[in-house]
């Protein structure tokens, strides 16, 4: 939806996107000058596949002093993006037919990883009743001897949702009795929280470590998505087979990055503090206008920077051009096409009817397209 609303721009229509997953904000100017810093000093040529030293120290006291978690530096890799960590942890462990659970609404890359390493995606819808969080019970009853991984993203892309610790307490009950299953905890919008506290499953649950591959990374935190620069940690033989992996394609992210990053895990992130502050009244502008409107409805999320609405109220509904609402794509581009808002269809993320709207725009972005949303919907008969 972005490429096709970037198209329409290109063309000179005027398009409002908020399909995008990635903060407005530029990366912190102490952050940029790290950057800088490492091209100007030679710190250009290739690193150890895991990452240079000073970082992995880095994020072995970030692990320890943010979410009480004790890893030795060779428990830690670095990858290009969070993105990349996952797949190379999905790649390094999974046989064909394994299979990985994942609950739905899910970020569109984890089926796709899955099935390009070979396993089996088990797709485990969450309810938006139940705040779209994956139950005990559901998990217990998707578990098999091929299970191998339980993919777990709080806060959640798409929906917002975040995992309170005796969620995840309750989870790992379930797990416990499951030797075989592993958790991948997708930690990457960890800072942006709203009122709420973040937890992780091997903070939760500290007998399960072993068994948990922490995910994170500077994208979403430090406004650095282009950067590119993630990490895991993990049990030193699954960090051992992902950096073999790693040793075989990238080599590494880039040097630079890789120095950037320290100055935004180990330096001032006051700058954090501002992003929530803003994203937060831009989230409570979105929700309440979107209520407004005509067969939407959703609810208010507790992190990331994403609404997802429930729009089963316009489907089935005829637009002035006379052609019927089927499904959430549908309005998508009936939104797209007619009132020139990019937003992505649910069914991009394992669930439908909805959109997802990225409040990761300007307010004055926001307020454009809350009004034409509303006007789509108004038009429909
Ligand atoms: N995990 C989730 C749930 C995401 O939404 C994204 C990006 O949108 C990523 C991982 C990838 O992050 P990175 O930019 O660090 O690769």
């Amino acid at each position: 939806m972005t490429a096709a609303a970037a198209a329409l721009k290109e063309k000179g229509v005027d398009v409002v996107t908020l399909s995008q997953g990635e903060p407005d904000f530029d990366t912190p100017e102490a952050v940029q000058n790290a950057g800088i810093a490492a091209i100007k000093s030679g710190r250009t040529r290739y690193t150890p596949v895991a990452g240079v030293k000073p970082l992995r120290e880095a994020i072995r006291e970030k692990l320890l002093r943010d979410n009480g978690l004790a890893y030795d530096i060779d428990q830690i890799t670095v990858g290009c993006g969070a993105k990349q960590v996952v797949f190379n942890a999905l790649f390094a462990s999974l046989d064909p037919g394994d299979e990985v659970i994942i609950p739905t609404p899910c970020w569109v890359s984890y089926p796709d990883m899955v099935r390009l390493a070979g396993g089996e995606p088990v797709l485990v819808e969450c309810h938006e009743h139940f705040g779209f969080k994956l139950k005990p019970q559901d998990l217990e009853a998707a578990i098999t001897p091929r299970t191998k991984w339980l993919m777990l993203n709080s806060p959640n892309n798409p929906t917002g949702a975040v995992y309170s610790i005796s969620d995840l307490a309750a989870l790992a009950k379930v797990l416990r009795e499951h030797k075989q299953v592993h958790v991948l905890a997708d930690d990457i919008y960890e800072k942006l929280v709203y009122g709420v506290r973040f937890a992780t499953m091997a903070e939760a649950a500290p007998d399960l470590i072993d068994r948990v591959l922490t995910v994170n990374g500077v994208s979403k935190s430090s406004a650095m998505t282009g950067w590119r620069l993630g990490y895991g940690a993990g049990p030193r033989d699954l960090i051992k087979a992902m950096n073999t992996i790693e040793g075989q394609t990238s080599s590494h992210t880039s040097s630079i990055s890789q120095y950037a990053a320290i100055e935004a895990i180990a330096g001032n992130q006051d700058y954090v503090g501002a992003f929530v502050t803003e994203f937060e009244k831009r989230r409570d502008f979105v929700v309440g206008r979107i209520n407004e409107a005509e067969g939407l409805k959703c609810r208010t999320p507790d992190g990331a920077f994403y609404v997802f609405v429930n729009c089963a109220g316009v489907i089935g509904k005829v637009t002035p051009q006379g052609k019927v609402i089927e499904n959430d794509m549908d309005f998508a581009l009936h939104l797209l096409d007619q009132f020139g808002v990019a937003v992505v269809p649910g069914s991009g993320f394992m669930a439908s009817p909805y959109i997802r709207i990225s409040y990761a725009a300007a307010i004055k972005d926001l307020q454009q397209a809350c009004g034409r949303i509303l006007a789509a919907c108004e038009a429909l008969s």
